[in-house]
């Protein structure tokens, strides 16, 4: 994996985005900002910095993750635009006063994670994120352009790349890890719903850890249904 592998790899997702740029297409970038989002975000900002790059700030990130963001935004010379939940976290509590993640995950990840996208959603036309393909069966399934809610396209640049292009891209690039990587976390979300994991386990093992969930929904539920 030289420079040269890599240089191929990234002038596809470049024809792409200019493909739909030329198309007159409004697009955007998620990202959460971990470790191994942070070629995408290299990549898209080397083609252009007028893509705008949001973070859906849910409120329950470590901070860790909030400094990590800044840092490469300064890195990258970007301005990373947060989207936060309408609804205040005091009005995210189960009527025994527990917060939605404790008793109700799917909500939780529903008023902070997908509803703060949908007007992103509805704005735009194409949402660049990096899924990959060997992170689950469920993303395994996924295609690099599919329809996305809203009238959106997902693209999705990096679904064919994989634990090892990301290490290697990283490293001829000399992009920095996300700090808790090195502490043994190795797909990072919301505090409350991260721990470390076991690579034995696979990446995301160490999400939603004992629960019967294994997404938060932006890449089961804000997938165009047929
Ligand atoms: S990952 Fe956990 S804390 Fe974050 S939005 Fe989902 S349930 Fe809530």
């Amino acid at each position: 994996m030289d420079a040269q592998y890599f240089a191929e790899k990234t002038a596809e997702i470049s024809r792409r985005i200019d493909g739909f740029l030329g198309d007159g297409l409004k697009l955007f970038v998620g990202s959460s900002f971990q470790t191994h989002s942070i070629p995408l975000l290299h990549i898209i900002t080397s083609i252009s910095k007028e893509i705008p790059v949001y973070f859906i700030d849910t409120g329950f990130h470590f901070p860790e993750t909030l400094i990590y963001r800044d840092q490469i935004a300064e890195l990258f010379g970007i301005e990373v635009i947060n989207t936060r939940s309408v609804v205040c976290k005091s009005l995210q509590c189960d009527g025994d006063g527990n917060l939605y993640f404790a008793s109700d995950p799917d909500h939780c990840c529903y008023l902070n994670k997908i509803q703060p996208l949908e007007p992103i959603l509805i704005e735009k036309d194409v949402w660049i994120n990096g899924i990959r393909a060997d992170q689950s069966a469920q993303r395994k399934a996924m295609k690099p352009v599919i329809e996305g809610p809203f009238n959106t396209l997902r693209y999705h640049p990096m679904l064919h790349w994989t634990n090892k292009d990301i290490f290697y891209y990283r490293k001829l690039h000399n992009l920095p890890p996300h700090p808790l990587e090195e502490k043994g976390y190795l797909s990072i979300g919301c505090e409350p719903c991260t721990r470390k994991a076991d690579p034995s386990g696979g990446e995301r093992q160490g999400r939603w850890f004992g629960m019967k969930k294994t997404e938060c929904g932006l890449h089961t539920d804000l997938v165009a249904k047929k």
